[in-house]
């Protein structure tokens, strides 16, 4: 049994920057691909590693653009390529997110009101809703979530595989759940958006310092930063994380791969 890798297709906090796409990652293990979100440029990138049509599912840990956008241009890709190793109708790819998740991607992929009607994506994708309740085996991976604190429905989730487990925290500001969904977890793919000191509106990010202490408290093996948005300096957050977490602790870059 192989080692889950944690590939970074863009890792840009709220929006793409000069040296990363939005957020978005690529989980593999044995012969099975998990995209983790697929913000804006990912989608790209994603085609570097592994055919868009290979993917077992993708989880969407919200709906903000930075982390759905490339939604819109994987199902022109999945539904118009000429030669598709097999009819996408036959095989449609299992989307995991919040509630509203179909609703929203579709009105995302429509020109228009009037065409938003036919958009359902039903052709190319299959939605299944995460919860805290969820406990399925998706692409390999046993898969649960927790909700975080953000301002709209999100999730943080995690993974497990061959006695290994990954926890992306996905976007949040403080959150006592995802201490519990991460303990113990060999890494946390943690958010640190912005800097302790300076304006931080509450319940929406994590800073640099809060992440360590969320992966201190958690007892995780690893942290990695990621989500830092492109005004920041990112040696900043891992100082502040680093002061917090006596664990290793790097701040991801894109195309970078990480063994779990
Ligand atoms: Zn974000
Ligand atoms: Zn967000």
């Amino acid at each position: 049994m192989s080692a889950m890798e944690l590939t970074v297709l863009g890792c840009s906090g709220s929006g793409p920057g000069p040296d990363s796409p939005s957020s978005g990652y690529l989980v593999r293990m044995d012969d099975h691909a998990l995209g983790l979100d697929l913000g804006n440029g990912t989608l790209g990138a994603l085609h570097r590693y592994v055919d868009p049509f290979d993917l077992d599912a993708l989880l969407l840990s919200h709906l903000h653009p930075d982390h759905c956008a490339d939604v819109a241009s994987l199902v022109v890709y999945r539904r118009y390529h000429p030669t598709p190793p097999y009819p996408p109708t036959a095989r449609r790819l299992p989307v995991y997110g919040p509630l509203e998740t179909a609703d929203r991607l579709g009105a995302l992929c429509s020109a228009s009101a009037a065409e938003r009607a036919e958009e359902d994506l039903s052709d190319v994708f299959e939605f299944r809703e995460l919860s805290e309740r969820l406990r399925v085996s998706v692409g390999g991976c046993a898969l649960r979530a927790c909700r975080t604190v953000h301002p709209c429905e999100s999730y943080a989730v995690r993974l497990e595989h061959g006695g290994r487990s990954l926890v992306y925290s996905g976007d949040t500001g403080a959150c006592d759940a995802l201490v519990e969904l991460a303990r113990g977890a060999d890494l946390l793919l943690c958010e640190a958006t912005w800097p302790h000191t300076g304006p931080r509106p509450p319940g929406v990010h994590l800073s640099g310092r809060e992440a360590g202490e969320h992966a201190a408290a958690a007892g995780v093996g690893r942290l990695l930063l990621t989500h830092v948005q492109v005004w920041y300096d990112p040696a900043d957050l891992l100082a502040e994380a680093k002061a917090a977490f006596d664990g290793p602790v790097e701040v991801v870059t894109a195309g970078a791969t990480y063994r779990v």
